[in-house]
């Protein structure tokens, strides 16, 4: 009889915990993605900037950076921590779909990477409303060959200088390309050459130059931005970074080196941000996502990151 007993009620457990996980499973279905109608006329650009260490972020290197990071209005934080893997591969793959390194296995030669697992987010934007015109331009080209390319509308496949990228996003944001954009993203590669050859430091010439010449590209597409934004368009604005860098290298960060860390920048004109948040390559993704209204239950089930919007 008690043998009985526990026979019934082993079953029973069983079956409850397989329909909990049954129930676990239906919910995260790729069910397709959807965006709110009212947030459709809503932008976002994307800056890219490989290998940024947060010390540059100054008021003699930076300028133009530096004064809009101390505007309360803006979400700022220089002390953004970066993917266990310090270097660019796995920080732009987990920046792009929104979880760790640790689940898209991204490297820097892509050979693992769990690409139709965890897409670049430009999967969801697109299946919630294939209007939007999604664009990414790039200095390193692997980013668009191996994470951009099948999820975005145009995702050329060769590599720009920096100059080309800024001109050709500026004439994009204003109108003045055969190319439009409701989303675009923009990586640009300088800097993290500058470090390779030179130092990573804001000590050594070469790399703070290459700094201050990023601190103009931004400065020329924030007047861009502003000036759309001045005839009614409603951008979102983020700088992001994939890695900071020590001598020069950026390989086997500990944790809390300068390596680790790097710049998070998020600005919008009315919208409130998370205050001293301690944000993550993972966050971006749902950021935007909250900006556009976009819902994914596919995305939702897997996402590392929470939005640093309020
Ligand atoms: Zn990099």
């Amino acid at each position: 009889m008690l043998n009985k007993y526990f026979f019934f009620l082993t079953l029973s457990l069983l079956l409850f915990s397989c329909k909990e996980k049954e129930v676990l499973k239906d919910n995260c279905l790729d069910n397709g993605a959807s965006q709110n109608q009212s947030f459709e006329n809503r932008k976002v650009l994307i800056i890219g900037i490989d290998g940024f260490r947060s010390d540059c972020m100054n008021d003699s290197i930076s300028p133009f950076l530096y004064s809009l990071s101390q505007d309360p209005k803006c979400f700022y934080n220089s002390a953004h921590q970066v993917e266990n893997v310090t270097v660019s591969g796995p920080n732009w793959t987990s920046i792009l779909s929104g979880v760790h390194y640790e689940k898209h296995l991204a490297s820097n030669t892509f050979s693992e990477y769990k690409v139709e697992e965890f897409p670049h987010f430009y999967k969801y934007i697109e299946e919630a409303n294939s209007n939007l015109n999604t664009v990414s331009i790039c200095n390193w080209a692997a980013v668009n060959v191996f994470i951009a390319y099948t999820y975005g509308d145009y995702c050329p496949l060769v590599s720009y200088d920096d100059l080309t990228v800024n001109n050709w996003a500026n004439d994009i944001i204003l109108g003045n390309d055969s190319v439009e954009a409701d989303l675009l993203f923009l990586h640009f590669d300088n800097l993290d050459h500058e470090g390779h050859a030179f130092g990573y430091s804001p000590e050594i010439p070469e790399y703070a130059q290459a700094v201050n010449t990023m601190d103009g590209y931004v400065a020329s597409l924030m007047a861009s931005i502003n000036q759309k934004r001045n005839e009614g368009e409603d951008w979102l604005v983020l700088v992001v970074s994939d890695h900071g860098g020590e001598g020069t290298d950026h390989a086997n960060g500990l944790g809390n080196s300068n390596i680790d860390r790097t710049i998070c920048f998020v600005d919008h004109p009315s919208l409130n941000f998370k205050s001293n948040y301690p944000s993550k390559q993972v966050d971006y993704v749902p950021t935007i996502f909250q900006f556009l209204g976009i819902e994914s239950a596919a995305f939702s089930c897997q996402q590392d990151g929470v939005s640093l919007l309020e």
